[in-house]
């Protein structure tokens, strides 16, 4: 999620949180919804209020499963508020399969002890008589009740098996102690999507929010399942097998127009830009046209290059730098081997990597 359409909370644990502009969408719709069913300024602050003690529940729900992840070896980004609930953006994710059970398991467990205090504070403080309570809107009567039993709604939903919810999690690390981790995603993404389209076709009869929580999951599971393809592949490669050592030079020195003449010649997505011969940094192709429109065919390439491009180690695992090179969009980085420049690493020629072992794997 782009921060810049999110308002931050805080950092509690070291993990940014904050929530997307649509959440305030979602609070429109609650005022709107209790206008029309008649309720009062108070009613109306008190449905609010819920709403908000609510997702306090879902965030909880993901620092559950950020603390497990990150005491697994695991990093976490971001937390994110949706008006359909919570995101832990994990950069890293622990994959053994009991790990990844744990992980999964912590959020709805989460909720479970919060569901499990209401119920105590019900039992000791707040005796309630539930036959005797109105629930067609909250108030500040039936308010424990009523979150108690969304925190047990949390539970129960998130633990249906589609595929990237927690209960698709669940299954697919319960099946991947018995199968790859490859074959258990592509059941558990088969069973995800039938239920995405379940969520779906009941959503617009019933709830929209149910139809966006199916789109979700019918672009999660697809989206992480090809990237365990990819992983499934290239986590068996390093860099070096796919490193150019002959690449496109540029001088420092030499002009966008120069780079723009060359650029027809050359096969390769950019330029490695040197300085008496030791590298500077890199001109992609796109760089070096948006620099043209930006600041003119005189302006040395030195000016538009990119210097702060990750030195990339010759030796690390291939699947780890496409990821990298995904999230931050890079076509092309730099390779060292024992602080010496050695060549580039293009995103194409991984994806081609892939391409042709995949090909190799499933031809006859
Ligand atoms: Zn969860």
């Amino acid at each position: 999620m782009k921060s810049r359409y999110s308002l931050h909370l805080g950092k509690p644990f070291g993990i940014p949180v904050s929530v997307h502009w649509t959440f305030s969408l979602l609070i429109i719709w609650i005022v709107i919804i209790s206008i029309n069913r008649g309720l009062d300024s108070t009613q109306i602050l008190i449905q609010v209020l819920f709403v908000l003690a609510l997702f306090v529940c879902v965030v909880l729900h993901e620092f559950g499963h950020s603390l497990v992840a990150i005491r697994l070896g695991g990093e976490v980004s971001s937390i994110t508020l949706l008006p359909i609930g919570g995101m832990a953006n994990m950069s890293k994710m622990p994959q053994e399969p009991k790990h990844e059970f744990m992980v999964s398991a912590a959020g709805p467990l989460v909720n479970v002890i919060i569901a499990g205090l209401l119920w105590i504070y019900l039992a000791v403080f707040d005796r309630v008589d539930i036959q005797q309570m109105q629930f067609h809107a909250i108030t500040l009567r039936n308010f424990p009740v009523m979150l108690l039993a969304a925190n047990l709604f949390i539970v129960v939903f998130n633990l249906i098996p589609a595929f990237p919810m927690d209960g698709g999690r669940l299954f697919r690390s319960a099946l991947a102690i018995k199968m790859s981790r490859l074959k258990a995603t592509e059941i558990a993404k088969d069973i995800g999507q039938v239920f995405a389209i379940i969520f779906i076709i009941a959503g617009l009869f019933f709830n929209p929010f149910l139809v966006i929580i199916g789109f979700f999951i019918l672009l999660g599971a697809k989206g992480e399942y090809e990237m365990i393809k990819y992983q499934d592949v290239l986590a068996h490669h390093s860099v070096s097998d796919v490193l150019k050592t002959q690449y496109a030079t540029l001088d420092a020195s030499q002009t966008l127009e120069t780079a723009a003449n060359r650029l027809v010649q050359i096969s390769d997505n950019g330029f490695v830009i040197t300085r008496q011969g030791n590298y500077q940094g890199i001109l992609t192709k796109d760089e070096l046209i948006k620099g043209l429109n930006a600041h003119g065919k005189q302006t040395t390439v030195a000016e538009v290059m990119r210097s702060d491009l990750p030195k990339v180690n010759a030796d690390i695992s291939l699947f780890e730098i496409y990821q990298e090179m995904q999230k931050n969009r890079n076509q092309l980085l730099p390779v060292f081997s024992d602080d010496q420049f050695i060549g580039i690493l293009d995103l194409e020629n991984i994806q081609e990597l892939f391409l042709i072992r995949r090909a190799i794997k499933m031809g006859p």
